[in-house]
């Protein structure tokens, strides 16, 4: 089946159960961010998905996301959802919308300097490591409010919400636990000077169960581009 015909059908399965979740959840899909999840997915498969009317990509690996985005749309919204390496800040920030995985107070500064630099204001979300995971990357949840605290000094980047990997189990109901908890992180953390709008959680095997516990931005791959090889 050609790529765009097969993402069609796959997005309008994704909407419909994107629907159905928000309206369990009470809120308008409207409300929910949709980003493609684009890493092994070629150029022109991307902008098939774009004619389909995505806006929001997602990436995680910078040389691959560099190589690719040179050849799509400009009106195109990239996020960085990958494990960001201070070497690549420089070449990351002036392509990326949106970073979803700032990790460690050191990454913060070294994209705090490169903002100062450029004077740009940085848009990032605080990644959680919501399952305590040894393999994942992201802040402690008992570290996210004093991280939050310093982070409101660093006057390039703007703290926009969290984000969080959930900890792979077969059955996405054993992760609604994980979900809620970072959702009422998510509403209980008021630091002055940081608003808390993004709630980045849920990807292909949960994003129901995340929509239902309170994301409003989830991060698709494989239910919108089929599984990766
Ligand atoms: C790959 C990836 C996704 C998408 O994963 P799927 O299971 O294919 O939907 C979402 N978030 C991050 C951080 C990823 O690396």
């Amino acid at each position: 089946m050609p790529a765009a015909s097969m993402i069609k059908r796959n997005l309008e399965k994704i909407k419909e159960r994107l629907q159905k979740a928000a309206s369990k959840r009470g809120v308008s899909p409207g409300e929910i961010t949709l980003v493609a999840v684009t890493k092994t997915v070629p150029v022109d498969v991307i902008g098939a998905a774009y004619e389909l009317g995505i806006n929001n990509f997602g990436e995680n690996r910078v040389q691959e996301a560099l190589a690719k985005i040179k050849f799509l749309p400009p009106g195109i919204r990239w996020h960085f959802i990958g494990h960001l390496q201070t070497n690549k800040v420089r070449i990351v920030l002036p392509v990326f919308d949106l970073i979803h995985s700032l990790d460690s107070i050191k990454l913060a500064g070294v994209i705090q300097k490169e903002g100062e630099k450029n004077d740009k204001k940085v848009n990032v979300l605080l990644q959680v490591n919501i399952g305590a995971e040894e393999s994942k990357f992201g802040f402690r949840q008992e570290e996210v409010s004093d991280a939050l605290e310093e982070l409101a000094n660093y006057h390039n980047l703007k703290v926009l919400g969290l984000m969080a990997v959930a900890p792979f189990l077969p059955d996405p109901e054993e992760v609604r636990p994980y979900f809620r908890q970072l959702y009422h992180m998510f509403k209980s953390v008021k630091v002055p000077g940081i608003e808390m709008k993004y709630l980045s959680m849920g990807m292909s095997n949960d994003f129901e169960v995340a929509v239902e516990e309170g994301a409003n931005v989830v991060r698709l791959g494989s239910a919108l581009f089929g599984e990766r090889s």
